[in-house]
Order: structure tokens, then C-alpha cells, then sequence
């Protein structure tokens, strides 16, 4: 591909560049190079892109379930068979090392094994003589038209929250992936065509805000399932709730590590490690605060410094691979350095520092080495806001009600962990943190497929989370029907009265 390739929409089952020239750059993070532009879609390709959709829907949604489900095994087959092609697009586009990308792909492909057991998980229920005579039963639709608007940092695994149950469900997808890096997105729509998907229904819309609005002003699309940050994510929450839409909107997060005094610090030092630094720390649920009792906080640090020591840092395509790859963008690069300075300004300790780190060969590569601030101020901007990189802050605390009144004193509220050996504290943390997802010894709690995924506060708005039954829930349409065969013999006669259950 070369750097003048222009990425277009898919739509109707083929590429589509429509009349846009408006183009955005899509960089390789380890090398700075500008590999394609992607075109961002006008009003006229957004109208094209949904009214394909909604045709698309039309075929798909008559589709008997024994079809779809075929579709869906296909896809699995090609998607298994064919992953490796799929993680090299993503660390070209994105930066994570490839076994990084595997892991994302291996991830989104649960809810594709999830989805193809979908008839059981959209059966409806059924009372038979709810009343004498009359028969009470709940079907499950589809909705329609749904849209998906994916962040940079999953560009396979976040759209593949959403897609295989909605698919499965009986509906048309729009996916807006990121601009940043939306290849990922066109090559699974091409996987889709191959394992039997009628066109019109998995459509790539590429874009910005404009692509966002139009999805949520389009009357014609039912739902829109948003990821990204929590200023993005309340904006569409709220626009998409106006316009009278069904709306799941993920955003950002500040994930804390408490660490008791009886825990295995080895341990705790390798996860703190693997959850802080894995993917440069662009993952929403990333460690970025370890909370620690003041007597191990010393001790703590220590472990922690030496295995940084250790980390490479590096191009992730590279066969002899790094620990870990560069952010996103030079302007994310230059935002996660502005946190670094304004904590060590409001008082931190800088104990590693990754600002102006550079890689050998890959002068030009937007590189952040790992970093380790202690005594971390809890009123810093670095403390209270997402910083999204490779930077991980002890918090010094006092004792365990400390921790819990910490966590749950800030605004966000994916993902947390304790790492402890009594289970009593593991039990009352359990139950006291105000947190969605919640790791007992386990550092990034992403739950499995048929359990949801999705935060408290403000990390998710709206009331359903990504994927298990709630996914299902969220992607289908209840009717309750009551029925009565008429048994001539039985006539009721006329009845004003409102009917009751006797
Ligand atoms: P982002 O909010 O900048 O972008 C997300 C999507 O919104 C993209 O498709 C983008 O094109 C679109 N967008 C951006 N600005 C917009 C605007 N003004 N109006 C309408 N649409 C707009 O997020 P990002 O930088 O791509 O991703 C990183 C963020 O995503 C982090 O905050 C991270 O925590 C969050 N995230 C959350 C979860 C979760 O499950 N809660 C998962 C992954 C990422």
C-alpha cells in the first residue's frame, strides 16, 4: 500500500470512494510515516452508507436463524484461519506488538463463538393458558439499522463487542471506525462478504464528527453503540437519547491496583507491569494508579523499578519482538509528556521517566518509554484524568478503607483489582468498590463473552453493557403477544371491563 492509497467506504459489498476529498492521514506509529490516507465521508456518502444498510436489513432480518447461523460459523472459520494477516494490520496501523494484536483478535473472536450459539440466547418465552383460553408469549426482534463508532485503540476487538451479536440478532451494522486506523474494520467487512453475509448488511462508514452525526440524526438507525472517551461518550449518549435512539456509550477510565501488605509483591510487581505498560497503556482497562500500603510502598517500587529495567521498547511488527510498541500519534505523545510534567509539577516523584525516549532506527516513531511516578498527589490533573500511556502512579495509603474511599471517590469506574490473600478484604471490596469490573488477583478483569462487559459512572452511559446477555438484550426488540383461538362454545359476550387475569 502506498502512502497516497486512499481508504474508502464499504458499502453494498464493495469499496467505495464516493465523491469526498476530504482525507485524513493514517500514520505507522513505529516509523511516523504517513502509509494511507482515509477518506472522511460528506452527508452524501452517510446517506449511502444507511440506505444500503437499511436494504440490507430487510434481506438478513428474513433470513431463517439456521442461515444466519451459518454466516456466523463461516465468518468464525475464516476469522480463526485467517487472524495472523489481521493482527499485522492492526500493529502496522496501531503500534501494540504483534502477540498484542493476537490477543485483541483472540478477544473480539469469543463473542463471535458466542454469537454462534445465538438462537438459544434470542428465544423468547411462552405461557401457555395465562388465562383460560388465552395464550401469553414474548418474541425477540431485531432493531433495524444499528451503528457502532469504534476508538483506535481495539480497531478488531472493540467493533467485535458489538457486530456478532447484533448480526446474529437480525440487524444491519454501520461501523465508524476510527480514523486513526480503520483497516482493520474494511478487511473484516470483506471477511463478512466471503462467509456468506448479504451486502448492504455490514457497512464501513469512514469519517469523523460528521459520519458520527449522521448516524445519530439518521431516523433510519435504531441504536448506536459508542466506545471512546467520556467527553465523546456523554455527547452521544445524550444526542443519541434525544433523537429517541437505544444507546450504549463506553468512555474513558482511571483503573486502580490496591495492593494489601499480604500480598505476593513479586506477583503483584509482574501484573502491575503487565496491566500498566501492555499496549503502551492505551487500554481502557490498563492499571494506571497502584494504591499502596505505606509499609510495602518502598519495597513495592523497588520490584517494580528493576522489571522496568528490563522492558524493550520497540516496533511491533518486529520478529524479535518488544515488550511494548509507541502511542498512537505524535500529538498523543506530547499529551501523555504534558501529565508526566504537570505530576512532577504538582509534586510527584519521577522514580522512571519516559518522556523523550527514543528507539534505535525509528527516530521519527512516536515513542514513550515507561514511566513510574511516586507519590502521586490525588488532586493533580495527572491523578484525576486519563492519561492513556505507559505511565503508572503510587498512590501511598494508610489502610484498606483508605483505598476504597479513594476509588470510589473518582469519576470513572471500569475497572479495578485487588491483590491481597484474605479473602474477607477480597470480599468486602467485592462488595463496597463502585466500580463495574473488578479483578480479584487479577489485574485486567475483561470479562469472558457471556458475561458483559461495561463500567459504572462515568466510563458507561446508558444502561446496557457490550456483549453476554445484555448484548442480546440490547440489540433485540421484545413484543409480548396474547392470544386467543375462539372456541365458538365459549363465547365470553361483550365485556367493558379492563381485561384481567380470573
Ligand atoms: P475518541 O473519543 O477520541 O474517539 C472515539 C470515536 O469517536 C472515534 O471513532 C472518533 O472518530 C469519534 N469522535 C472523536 N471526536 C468526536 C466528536 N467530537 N464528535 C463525534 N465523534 C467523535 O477516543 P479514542 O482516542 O479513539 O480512544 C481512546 C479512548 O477510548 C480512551 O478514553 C479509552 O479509555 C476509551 N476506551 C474505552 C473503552 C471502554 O470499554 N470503556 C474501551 C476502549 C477505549
Amino acid at each position: 500500500m502506498s502512502n497516497n492509497s486512499v481508504l474508502a467506504n464499504w458499502i453494498d459489498g464493495k469499496l467505495s470512494l464516493g465523491a469526498s476529498k476530504n482525507l485524513s492521514s493514517v500514520y505507522n506509529p513505529a516509523t511516523g510515516e504517513v502509509i494511507a490516507q482515509v477518506a472522511l465521508s460528506s452527508q452524501e456518502e452517510i446517506d449511502a452508507a444507511i440506505a444500503s444498510a437499511k436494504k440490507g436489513f430487510k434481506e438478513w432480518s428474513g433470513y431463517s436463524i439456521a442461515k444466519r447461523q451459518a454466516v456466523i460459523f463461516n465468518f468464525r472459520e475464516l476469522l480463526n484461519s485467517r487472524k495472523e494477516k489481521l493482527a499485522e494490520i492492526i500493529t502496522r496501523e496501531h503500534g501494540k506488538v504483534l502477540s498484542d494484536a493476537m490477543g485483541e483478535i483472540a478477544r473480539g473472536q469469543e463473542i463471535v463463538e458466542l454469537a454462534c450459539g445465538f438462537p438459544h440466547l434470542i428465544k423468547g418465552a411462552f405461557s401457555e393458558n395465562a388465562s383460560t383460553g388465552i395464550d401469553v408469549y414474548s418474541i425477540k426482534q431485531p432493531l433495524g439499522v444499528v451503528g457502532i463508532i469504534s476508538p483506535f485503540n481495539f480497531p478488531a476487538m472493540v467493533p467485535m463487542w458489538f457486530f456478532p451479536v447484533a448480526l446474529a440478532a437480525g440487524n444491519s451494522v454501520v461501523l465508524k471506525p476510527s480514523e486513526k486506523n480503520p483497516s482493520a474494520a474494511l478487511w473484516l467487512a470483506q471477511l463478512w462478504q466471503e462467509a456468506g453475509l448479504p451486502d448492504g448488511v455490514f457497512t464501513v462508514l469512514n469519517g469523523d464528527k460528521l459520519a458520527v452525526d449522521g448516524l445519530l440524526n439518521s431516523p433510519d438507525v435504531a441504536s448506536i453503540s459508542f466506545v471512546g472517551s467520556t467527553p465523546i461518550a456523554k455527547y452521544i449518549y445524550e444526542t443519541a437519547a434525544a433523537n429517541g435512539k437505544r444507546v450504549q456509550a463506553l468512555g474513558g477510565a482511571k483503573n486502580h491496583m490496591l495492593v494489601l501488605p499480604d500480598a505476593d509483591l513479586d506477583l503483584v510487581a509482574d501484573q502491575a507491569i503487565n496491566a500498566g505498560y501492555g499496549a503502551a497503556g492505551e487500554r481502557c482497562m490498563a492499571i494506571s494508579v497502584v494504591l499502596a500500603i505505606d509499609t510495602i510502598a518502598d519495597k513495592l517500587i523497588e520490584k517494580i523499578k528493576s522489571r522496568i529495567s528490563q522492558l524493550r521498547v520497540g516496533n511491533g511488527a518486529d520478529k524479535q519482538e518488544p515488550d511494548l510498541g509507541p502511542l498512537i500519534s505524535q500529538a498523543h505523545l506530547e499529551k501523555v509528556s504534558g501529565y508526566v510534567t504537570i505530576a512532577e509539577k504538582d509534586g510527584a516523584k519521577v522514580v522512571v521517566d519516559g518522556r523523550n525516549y527514543s528507539v534505535e532506527n525509528h527516530q521519527n516513531g512516536f515513542f514513550f518509554g515507561p514511566t513510574l511516578l511516586d507519590q502521586m498527589p490525588t488532586d493533580s490533573k495527572a491523578y484525576t484524568e486519563e492519561i492513556f500511556g505507559p505511565v503508572l502512579s503510587i498512590v501511598r495509603i494508610n489502610n484498606f478503607d483508605e483505598g476504597v474511599a479513594l476509588i470510589n471517590s473518582g469519576a470513572f469506574g471500569n475497572g479495578t483489582a485487588i491483590f491481597t490473600n484474605d479473602g474477607g478484604a477480597a470480599r468486602r471490596f467485592q462488595n463496597e468498590i463502585q466500580v463495574g469490573m473488578i479483578g480479584i488477583n487479577v489485574p485486567i478483569p475483561v470479562p469472558v463473552a457471556y458475561h458483559s462487559f461495561g463500567g459504572w459512572k462515568n466510563s458507561l452511559f446508558g444502561d446496557a453493557k457490550a456483549y453476554g446477555t445484555q448484548g442480546f438484550d440490547f440489540f433485540t426488540r421484545e413484543k409480548a403477544v396474547t392470544s386467543r383461538w375462539l372456541d365458538p362454545a365459549q363465547h365470553g359476550g361483550i365485556n367493558l371491563g379492563f381485561p384481567q387475569n380470573d
